[in-house]
């Protein structure tokens, strides 16, 4: 088949950028395995009730204007722009005239001899069989990994009143966030009544069992994985432009390629005020997608949309804006965690508990930049 935009990846990006190239008159083909699934309440609501949550439907996307390829793409000459796509009828070859990648992360489980079988619940197919677990009733989960992913799952696990254990190889959650979000989490999860494990080392697993060097055996009945992502290549890059994440230009076109372009969790997002950034968050998903059909639509222009993030960890609400990669020294301002760079501008504010607040931290960056 021929089209104007093949778009690789059904997942918040793809279809953000699906969504805004309808809307400016183009009809897209988005490519991806089933309806798009929204992945921020995979840790949530999803983990809770065992639903995962639709970014569309067959219905509303055909009504906007989308077109749905409902396979993978297993092979790409993207110079070309063709496509083969694999689906349950067999393969079909598409031909675009221009090509979006927009494949995000992969999350497996880590190379630990036993764990491979452990519950990657980043994936929406993973809940077919993990939710009739954790729906029948109270059970003893552990959790292996303790960033954003990981500690919202427990806590949203524990809130739903399985016994749960977080184990970290790092001696705090979200270790690798700025100070006081290691801290704010840990409370959280204490109060929540998760047992966290630090400093952890899993030699080996088993369904239902880790074996670790300071802790000795820990049992349960569910074992999640919940150790992050690694972009993922989609089939026919160049291994020049293989480079992940792909350093995309201000257009989101990728190096050496005309006609192919890349968003979301795939790539450095092309900043006009933080350069190029990794922010793997729904948010720049969207922005970046927007951006791509943007560009496509012939409106492209620099990429500026203010950097922001959000986790709920059970009850706790935490929220950022602007860039924190950019900060030198933080402070409490009125209530506030403020991040300013070497010149004193402020470039990054957390916002804890107060989601009113979130205009307030917006306009604290906004002003600071003009
Ligand atoms: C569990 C979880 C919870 C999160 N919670 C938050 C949160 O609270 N706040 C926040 O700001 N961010 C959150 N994020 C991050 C946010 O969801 C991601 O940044 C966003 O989903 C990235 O969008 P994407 O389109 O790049 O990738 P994805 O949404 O992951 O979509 C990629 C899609 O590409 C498809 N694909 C891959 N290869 C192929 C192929 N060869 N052919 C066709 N399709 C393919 C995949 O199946 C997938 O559907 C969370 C992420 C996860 C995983």
């Amino acid at each position: 088949m021929k089209v104007e935009v093949a778009i690789v990846g059904n997942g918040v990006a793809g279809t953000a950028c699906a969504m805004r190239l309808a809307s400016e008159g183009i009809r897209p083909l988005l490519i991806g395995a089933g309806l798009p699934v929204d992945r921020p309440p995979l840790t949530k609501s999803a983990l809770a009730d065992g639903v995962p949550r639709l970014l569309s439907d067959a219905a509303r996307l055909d009504e906007r204007g989308v077109d749905r390829l409902d396979g993978s793409v297993a092979a790409a000459d993207l110079a070309g722009c063709r496509l083969t796509v694999t689906t349950d009828d067999g393969d079909e070859m598409v031909e675009a005239e221009r090509v979006v990648l927009a494949t995000g992360l992969a999350y497996r489980s880590p190379p630990v001899p036993g764990l491979e079988g452990a519950f990657v619940n980043a994936n929406p197919h993973v809940f077919d069989a993990l939710a009739p677990l954790l729906t029948s009733g109270p059970v003893e989960v552990i959790v292996v990994g303790a960033g954003l992913i990981g500690s919202e799952s427990a806590a949203t696990l524990a809130v739903a009143g399985h016994s749960v254990t977080l184990v970290d190889m790092l001696d705090r959650p979200l270790d690798r966030l700025h100070d006081p979000l290691p801290d704010l989490g840990r409370a959280t999860l204490d109060e929540l009544g998760v047992r966290f494990h630090g400093g952890v080392t899993i030699e080996s697993a088993t369904e239902y069992s880790l074996e670790t060097a300071a802790h000795g055996t820990l049992e349960a009945d569910v074992i999640l994985a919940a150790t992050g992502g690694v972009p993922f290549a989609p089939p026919g890059l160049s291994l020049e432009a293989a480079q992940l994440p792909l350093a995309v230009a201000q257009e989101m076109l990728v190096p050496g390629y005309e006609r192919v372009y890349a968003c979301g969790d795939l790539v450095l997002v092309p900043h006009a005020h933080f350069g190029l950034m990794r922010f793997p968050h729904w948010d720049a998903a969207i922005g970046t997608g927007e951006h791509v059909a943007d560009s496509i639509a012939g409106k492209g222009g620099p990429y500026e949309r203010l950097p922001y993030w959000w986790s709920d960890i059970g009850p706790r609400r935490l929220a950022e804006v602007g860039f924190a990669g950019a900060v030198s020294a933080w402070a409490d301002e009125d209530g506030l965690h403020v991040g300013r760079d070497a010149s004193g501008t402020p470039v990054c504010v957390l916002v804890v508990d107060a989601p009113r607040r979130l205009r307030e931290a917006r306009a604290i960056i906004q002003d600071g930049a003009s």
